[in-house]
């Protein structure tokens, strides 16, 4: 009996969609970076982004240095308020060199458009964005994201990184919970 089996409504992304998807974006990455003559630095935002940055960076065929940063949004814990505090700063100095934030989901865009302003603010040569999911109809801010790996539609998901109350992170595709998983 698989763990999940129970507890899954409906699969939305395979594991091996996610794998082919994530291979692609790693050989765009690699392409648009590799004969820049700058250092990578390539920031997962933990926790969600784990998986996704671990798959994405051994997909890269090139040099590149991995931070990470925790963050936490204010307020109600299912709405972004866009006030994030840094739970975790970066180890890295990022001064001339470009970012690559790699995000789990980009919901209302508010997280990612404080994060990519305080970067930015440190002086690094550019500052971009890979983002394995985003929901766009639930936008409220116009943040550039170059590099997204699925849109879905504004349900919410688990899985390959994402939680629901710290469970689900490790279940291999994405999917949506039956409402007996939510107690
Ligand atoms: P934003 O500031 O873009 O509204 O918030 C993004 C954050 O909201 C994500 O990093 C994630 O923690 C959370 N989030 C938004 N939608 C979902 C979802 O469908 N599933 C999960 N697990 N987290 C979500």
């Amino acid at each position: 009996m698989n763990y999940f089996d129970d507890k899954i409504k409906d699969i939305l992304i395979s594991e091996e969609e996610i794998k082919a998807k994530v291979k692609e974006l790693g050989e765009r990455i690699t392409a648009d970076y590799k004969d820049s003559g700058r250092e990578l630095i390539v920031v997962s935002i933990l926790r969600g982004s784990l998986v996704f940055a671990a798959d994405l960076i051994r997909e890269t065929n090139m040099p590149i240095t991995l931070d990470t940063m925790v963050v936490s949004s204010y307020g109600e814990a299912t709405k972004s308020s866009g006030v994030v505090k840094i739970n975790k700063d970066l180890e890295e100095d990022i001064v001339g060199k470009d970012v690559l934030i790699v995000e789990d989901i980009v919901d209302t865009g508010l997280t990612l458009a404080y994060l990519k302003k305080n970067l930015m603010a440190r002086d690094p040569h550019s500052v971009k964005v890979c983002t394995f999911l985003e929901k766009p109809d639930r936008k409220e801010v116009e943040v550039e994201i170059e590099y997204c790996g699925f849109s879905i539609p504004d349900e919410f998901v688990v899985g390959y990184g994402l939680d629901f109350s710290q469970r689900f992170r490790n279940y291999p595709g994405v999917a949506s919970l039956k409402p007996e998983a939510y107690m």
